[in-house]
């Protein structure tokens, strides 16, 4: 491939507009031809997300069933026992994923008998020879390294949205607090996996801010899962409008075009999308979906291992076989 575009992070707020700004189709276009510079556009890679301890959590993110205060239909589940989720991870290698993420409703990791069961999946995924992920909350840089040296290859902590529109969707933790777990993931070694969600009733404006904040980061992280709201009923963004397809396409065209080396992952919402709907998404440079053995996304619907393996063949589309130079996972 050919490697034309520069990676940078010294992009301002006017040029990123600029580009988001752009006539979609010519947005299309350019964010397709930066992908194909920098990766094999006939490859998607396929993670698979598990839920390993659910719901019951004690913050407030305003999009998310699993926040304790807010009466949802999620079922409540504890810490799964380390084979059960052995076994998941076996199953979605079957299935053709290369990455496995784990994902726990906590608000910070805590030193106790709960995080050393993680330490153990973790390393008991890396065994299968999967690419391990977790997310699991706000992380001290103690943390990370005992997670590194169990060989987790990357840890999801998304922005969720812009710093200035951060407070409207969660008090109970900063924009600054995301920013730190980041920091401290990138100090152990692990790569970074840090996108957002649209259809919050953030502005352009506040996606453009998103998007500059991980495009201006020392480093790129290495995955960026962009998110359409999943509307959850009994959360209060529960009757937010759906997020159109074309703002999707926007926000993955210009994660593309900024961060051209990063697997950008078309995340939550594609349950709403048909096939035509998401081609146009790897068309602008998603190469990356999560797909799920129980057809959800931790505990919001999502298209099953079948469908999604049906719908690449349809695409002329073939999984990923193991992304370890770059990568991963949404949610937290
Ligand atoms: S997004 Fe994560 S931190 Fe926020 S309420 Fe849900 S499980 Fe808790």
């Amino acid at each position: 491939m050919n490697k034309k575009t520069e990676l940078r992070n010294d992009w301002t707020k006017e040029e990123v507009e600029a580009i988001y700004h752009l006539p979609l189709m010519e947005l299309i276009y350019k964010a397709a031809s930066v992908h194909r510079e920098w990766h094999d556009p006939s490859e998607v890679q396929i993670c698979t997300l598990l839920s390993i301890k659910t719901g019951g959590c004690p913050e407030d993110c305003s999009y998310c069933g699993q926040a304790a205060r807010y009466h949802t239909n999620i079922k409540v589940q504890a810490l799964l026992p380390t084979e059960t989720v052995i076994e998941h991870a076996r199953k979605a290698k079957e299935s053709g994923s290369s990455r496995f993420c784990m994902a726990a409703a906590w608000r910070e990791v805590r030193d106790n008998r709960d995080f050393d069961r993680v330490i153990d999946m973790v390393k008991g995924v890396n065994e299968l020879g999967l690419e391990v992920c977790c997310t699991l909350g706000m992380l001290t840089e103690e943390q990370a390294e005992r997670l590194q040296e169990a060989g987790l290859h990357a840890y999801n902590h998304n922005l969720d949205t812009s710093e200035q529109y951060y407070e409207e969707i969660i008090s109970t933790r900063t924009f600054d607090n995301r920013i730190n777990t980041i920091n401290n993931v990138r100090k152990a070694g692990i790569t970074v996996c840090s996108g957002g969600i649209i259809g919050l009733g953030e502005t352009h404006r506040d996606r453009i801010s998103m998007i500059l904040t991980l495009a201006t980061m020392p480093k790129h992280p290495d995955s960026v899962p962009v998110n359409a709201l999943a509307r959850v009923a009994g959360t209060p963004l529960e009757n937010n409008p759906k997020v159109d397809t074309w703002e999707m396409v926007r926000m993955i065209a210009t994660a593309r075009i900024v961060m051209p080396a990063s697997v950008i992952r078309l995340s939550a919402g594609r349950i709403e999308m048909d096939e035509t709907e998401q081609a146009w998404c790897f068309m602008a440079g998603a190469n990356s979906i999560f797909t799920g053995e129980r057809e959800t996304l931790l505990v919001t619907p999502n298209p099953g291992v079948s469908e999604d393996m049906q719908m690449l063949t349809n695409l002329g589309l073939k999984p990923m076989i193991k992304e370890s130079a770059k990568t991963t996972c949404t949610t937290h």
